[in-house]
């Protein structure tokens, strides 16, 4: 039987599919940064010697003009509803971008398509979209000092989660001083997954693929416990939630979350004030996987003080957020 593409969850959002090429087409997938090999085009700890995070994966065109600029569009991945689009490049090393809105197996999801040249007739906040949708034309608009020269050109897609639906309120009360343009979708407040394994295991396993499951076989760097009986984040993604009986019994008073190395949600269990131990504060830190960590150690939310594993005031921050 043939397997249509509208039956699969995430198709690709340019025509270029390098990275499904069973030979290893990544080198024809990726655009490196200035002066790097195509990896730091992928997403990762893959900039400045892997201290730094790329949070996306940057592709490379298939077809130009006559001056050198990309013609491909961006095409929407997933059907859904566009969530923010910021039409004012200076704003954001993002250039001009869309963000459009999914659920899909019980799961809050986000894609984001950045670097657009330009935004396609119609696409604003509320529009619903379909798979395949041109969303806009792929270019290199950013903010940054260093701007993005036309051989490099690219479209910058992430497959992301929203830490805090109130974020815009918690920068408000937290980060007095400093700007916040872009609202819920500031980048502090989304948390990205690779998209390329998506793609790969979906091409693999067709309609069988589940983004739940994906997410629970995701590398887990941290266990925190969040005393807290209602999380916004686990209302918001309930696909994430495993069961536990003696909370179903007894009621939820605290959510046990598994982090991936930058801090998104994996899964999410539901635990029975009888099962906390015994002087909890607010939050703990059950757990890390120094793995994980060492696989990727640009999350920097956690560190070794001597021999006990603590958040960071990144981590720190990032538990604040997902509590709010
Ligand atoms: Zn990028």
């Amino acid at each position: 039987m043939a397997l249509g593409l509208g039956a699969q969850p995430f198709r690709l959002p340019t025509t270029n599919r390098a990275i499904l090429d069973p030979d290893g087409g990544a080198d024809r997938y990726f655009v490196g940064t200035a002066g790097k090999p195509w990896t730091s085009g992928q997403f990762g700890c893959v900039r400045s010697g892997g201290g730094q995070l790329h949070e996306g994966l940057d592709i490379r065109p298939m077809q130009r003009d006559r001056r050198g600029e990309p013609t491909d569009d961006a095409l929407c991945s997933v059907p859904g509803v566009v969530a923010y689009v910021n039409t004012r490049p200076g704003l954001s090393n993002y250039g001009n971008y869309v963000v459009v809105r999914h659920e899909i197996d019980g799961l809050e999801v986000f894609t984001l398509y950045a670097h657009l040249a330009s935004i396609a007739q119609g696409i604003r906040v509320g529009t619903p979209v379909q798979a395949g949708q041109a969303l806009g034309r792929m270019g290199r608009t950013s903010n940054t000092r260093q701007r993005i020269t036309p051989d490099r050109a690219h479209l910058h897609f992430e497959i992301t989660f929203m830490v805090a639906a109130r974020y815009a309120a918690w920068h408000k009360a937290h980060m007095e001083g400093t700007r916040n343009d872009h609202g819920t979708f500031n980048g502090r407040n989304l948390v990205g997954l690779d998209p390329a394994p998506v793609f790969r295991s979906q091409a693999k396993a067709g309609t069988g693929f589940n983004l739940a499951r994906h997410l629970r076989e995701t590398p887990e760097l941290a266990r925190v416990l969040i005393r807290q009986p209602t999380l916004d984040w686990v209302r918001r993604n309930p696909g994430a939630v495993e069961t536990n009986p003696v909370a179903q019994r007894q009621g939820t008073a605290a959510w046990e979350l598994s982090l991936g190395f930058n801090g998104i949600p994996l899964r999410a269990i539901p635990r029975a004030a009888s099962e906390l131990p015994a002087n909890m504060g607010p939050h703990r830190l059950l757990g890390v996987n120094p793995k994980t960590l060492e696989q990727f150690p640009c999350g920097k939310l956690v560190f070794k003080r001597g021999q006990l594993w603590t958040l960071t005031a990144k981590g720190q921050q990032h538990l604040e957020l997902l509590t709010y």
